[in-house]
């Protein structure tokens, strides 16, 4: 066979703030509930992923036990080593930012052959807001048509990337934001400091998995001076020009998510009864079309990423200094 399957990713331990979760659904699967087609849904970099893992490696197990893949059948030791060719993981391939509509075909041949050594099946995109419309229209007939003792596991943080047709064939599972203490405790176990764990998770706005990254590359000095300049600039400290040197399109989708985070964060520190005011609805209009301009930019739709983002700057400056002025008149 030559298809292009991709192999089970090797840690699939779940997160500690997931544990509910995984019982929910590996009780649904006991009952013989599970839904034949999931879409795990939440903030960014806070384990979905290692969920959808969790979950394959119970589907892949011949023998479950108290909902916990048993670590011993042959499908598990194959899962542990990362060759069991029962599963098929599609992400962007490297130097890509989609999930391209040849590795949907790639999923829907393999869901029409059967099951080698597991009792199921399992298709895995993640994340699913990185296939574009030409593989979402691909993926859709296998959703229409589902093949037996086969289970389709979408992972995004954009549903509003996610069309309706797909949303409306899945069971959508909604993943809450992490529990502090335990995102705490999972950190510390990085930074083997407290009180660092504490700041990095301020810093990335209890985001673990971002905050263990940052730290992990060494990297929480320069997105700290991102946030830092993305603040000044919604100040109207910094202009677009000031903060934008020296940033290539690759960091485009970062700059765009940390320009989300701000203005949220921005959202959350108004008085409520400043929610309707002209920097409110302001604030409110440049989030939304951060995140608009974020999914084109992330799905790979448009070349001029960095001018994208370089735009959504200068508005941002713009808009909140009329909105401030707007205010005080
Ligand atoms: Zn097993």
């Amino acid at each position: 066979m030559t298809q292009e399957v991709e192999p089970l990713p090797i840690n699939a331990t779940p997160l500690p703030w997931h544990q509910t979760e995984l019982a929910t659904l590996a009780e649904q699967y006991q009952r013989g509930m599970l839904a034949h087609a999931l879409l795990l849904y939440g903030a960014p970099d806070t384990g979905k992923r290692r969920l959808a893992q969790a979950l394959a490696r119970l589907l892949l197990c011949a023998n479950p036990q108290n909902g916990l893949p048993c670590g011993d059948c042959h499908p598990c030791e194959l899962a542990a080593a990362g060759h069991n060719s029962d599963v098929c993981w599609q992400e962007p391939g490297t130097g890509s930012r989609v999930i391209k509509v040849e590795q949907v075909r790639a999923a829907v041949a393999f869901t029409q052959g059967t099951a080698s050594f597991s009792p199921n099946k399992v298709v895995v995109f993640a994340p699913a807001q990185k296939l574009n419309l030409n593989a979402h229209n691909a993926l859709l007939k296998s959703l229409e048509e589902p093949a037996p003792d086969t289970y389709l596991i979408l992972v995004c943080d954009s549903l509003n990337a996610i069309p309706a047709t797909i949303r409306s064939r899945c069971r959508m599972q909604p993943l809450p934001d992490p529990d502090k203490a335990l995102a705490l405790q999972w950190l510390q176990e990085t930074t083997q400091d407290s009180a660092l764990a504490e700041s990095l998770l301020s810093l990335t706005d209890g985001r673990p998995l971002l905050a263990q990254a940052l730290y992990s590359e060494d990297r929480v000095e320069s997105y700290s001076a991102g946030r830092l300049a993305l603040r000044a600039l919604l100040a109207r400290e910094l202009t677009a020009t000031d903060i934008w040197n020296g940033f290539s399109d690759e960091d485009s989708d970062a700059f765009l998510q940390m320009l989300a985070s701000e203005l949220r964060l921005r959202i959350k520190g108004l008085p409520a009864q400043a929610l309707a005011s002209t920097e409110g609805r302001a604030l409110f209009k440049l989030l939304d079309e951060t995140l608009r301009i974020r999914r084109a930019v992330a799905a790979g739709s448009n070349p001029a990423a960095q001018m994208l983002v370089d735009q959504m700057l200068s508005k941002s400056h713009r808009e909140l200094g009329q909105a401030r002025r707007g205010d005080t008149i």
